[in-house]
């Protein structure tokens, strides 16, 4: 298979990257079976960066194939869980050592700014390895008293051979986030990276090699979602599917795990996450941590505060300021230094968000900033504000995932809370006031798997991620991660019993 091969000279990063762009199989870099490509693209000008092997359907039975293997001879219950944490470690230290490199990859190819690629997407990927590197040795199942004439326990196992699924927002972020818990627990993984984003995840091969993960641990396809992340739903010796990304999606991949093996499945899907903001609040805070709470990511964020809630006693000092704080974000070239919000991943995003906008635009909404292009070229969009937005519009109770917010003015607390909740998403929501009282129960009464307190888009390794209603099912992250990727076995031991 080929090597990509890429010098970087930018303002922020120079330096170079060097990798397979194959299908990773059993440990190596191979040709797809199809020895069809897939057109990898910069967003900030659309040209082309490379080209790699588009997987398919047979590569994923390959992979699987290889992960079997792994599992009964070389990891499994083959590997204690010392040396699945010494593993995971030797990967984290690794990737601290190339840490500028990933970056620029990350950011080279979905448009992030290389400043958050490395502060937080490469960062928070090397403790997330790290966190569950903890873990693996603290697995542990339970004695369970009956009589005394049994002894009675439990062993957490692998599950087997689990199918991954990730999305283009956190390319890098995503593949930690799935690959930690899984390999702590002594899985082996069949892992799918977003067709617009593979680098990061290819980059990462070579360097779960040289931790020494056994070949057909961890497996790579990139392919499309309708071929290899189809076929990798419905495998009928894949026994656990994890998936991020759409709802749609999502759906589908629960459908094609019930019609094929019934194999597990955890999902974390879309939200339109309400941020709530009283009277009470700090405003100067308030407007800073809202303005983060949508552009974060170029608002390519599953946890976005993308409907913002504003009591009428603090509405217009809040929009006078919240206008000025999206008005002074830095659009433009991921890697100078001093930007804050790069292209949007892909051309079908920068569609989808337009189109998004012209419907705000056509069901009469008010365009207070933004709600145009940025520049000639690329995919960059303006941070947009709509205010004078109804319930029913499809910009208050679709998913955007862009950097366009609504600004909703509330004056009843219960009121605010049914506005809030009605969704049929429950991702994530925040509430920002100084009454510690009334921002608790406000909290407490939101449909959502996350609930920020006079913050946003926090988030922890240690922390359970995931979504209430149609946002999904399971936690990410925490140990709560680690329920998803063992069975638990009971297992009884007759001492005297006598038939
Ligand atoms: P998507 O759900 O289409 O893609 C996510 C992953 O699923 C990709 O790897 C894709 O190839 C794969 N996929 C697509 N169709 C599949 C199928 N039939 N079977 C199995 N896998 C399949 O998301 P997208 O196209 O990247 O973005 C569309 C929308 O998804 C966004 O606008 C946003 O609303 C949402 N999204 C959410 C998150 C999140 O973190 N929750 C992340 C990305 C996208």
């Amino acid at each position: 298979a080929p090597t990509f091969t890429y010098e970087f000279k930018t303002a922020a990063y120079t330096g170079k990257t060097s990798f397979g762009t194959g299908v990773y199989i059993d440990g190596e870099f191979r040709d797809g079976s199809s020895g069809k490509t897939i057109d990898v693209i910069n967003p900030t000008n659309g040209a082309l960066i490379t080209k790699i092997a588009e997987a398919t359907p047979a590569d994923v039975d390959t992979a699987v194939k290889a992960a079997q293997r792994a599992l009964e001879t070389s990891w499994g219950l083959n590997v204690s869980g010392a040396q699945r944490a010494e593993l995971l470690g030797k990967l984290a230290r690794l990737m601290e050592e190339n840490l500028d490199e990933l970056s620029a990859i990350e950011s080279l190819d979905n448009g992030k700014t290389f400043a958050w690629a490395k502060g937080v997407d490469v960062a928070f990927s090397i403790q997330t390895i790290k966190y569950f590197a903890g873990w693996a040795d603290k697995i542990t199942g339970q004695t369970i008293e009956t009589d005394e004439k049994k002894l009675i326990y439990t062993r957490h196992e692998p599950i087997g051979v689990c199918g991954q699924i990730i999305p283009w927002n956190f390319p890098l972020l995503m593949f930690a986030w799935k690959i930690a818990p899984a390999l702590a627990t002594g899985n082996v993984v069949v892992i799918k990276p977003s067709e617009f984003t593979p680098l990061t995840a290819l980059r990462m091969c070579p360097l779960l090699a040289a931790a020494g993960f056994p070949p057909g641990v961890v497996n790579v396809l990139v392919g499309y979602g309708h071929t290899v992340g189809a076929a990798i739903s419905a495998h009928m010796d894949i026994q656990k599917v994890a998936f991020t990304g759409s709802t749609l999606v999502g759906r589908k991949i629960m459908a094609a795990a019930a019609e094929s093996n019934l194999k597990n499945v955890t999902l974390e899907l879309g939200g339109k996450s309400p941020n709530i903001i009283f009277d009470d609040a700090d405003l100067e805070q308030a407007v800073n941590w809202a303005a983060h709470g949508i552009f974060w990511n170029h608002g390519q964020a599953c946890c976005a505060g993308s409907r913002i809630f504003v009591q009428a006693g603090i509405y217009d000092k809040f929009l006078a300021e919240f206008t000025k704080k999206t008005a002074s974000i830095n659009v433009g070239d991921p890697f100078s230094p001093g930007v804050d919000q790069g292209p949007q991943v892909s051309q079908l995003q920068y569609d989808r968000i337009m189109s998004y906008i012209d419907s705000g635009k056509a069901e009469g909404a008010t365009v207070h900033i933004g709600g145009e292009r940025h520049g000639t070229e690329g995919y960059f969009i303006k941070p947009t504000i709509f205010t004078d937005v109804t319930p029913e519009m499809k910009i208050v109770r679709e998913e955007i995932f862009g950097p366009v917010g609504v600004v909703i003015k509330f004056t009843d607390e219960a009121d605010v809370i049914r506005q809030a909740n009605d969704s049929v998403y429950g991702l994530a929501a925040a509430v920002f006031s100084q009454n510690i009282n009334r921002a608790l129960e406000t909290a407490h009464k939101l449909q959502a798997g996350t609930a920020w307190v006079n913050c946003v888009n926090q988030l922890h390794a240690n922390v359970p991620f995931g979504g209430f209603k149609q946002s999904g099912i399971g936690r990410e992250l925490g140990e709560y991660a680690l329920h998803n990727y063992t069975n638990v076995k009971a297992v009884h031991v007759n001492l005297g019993h006598r038939m």
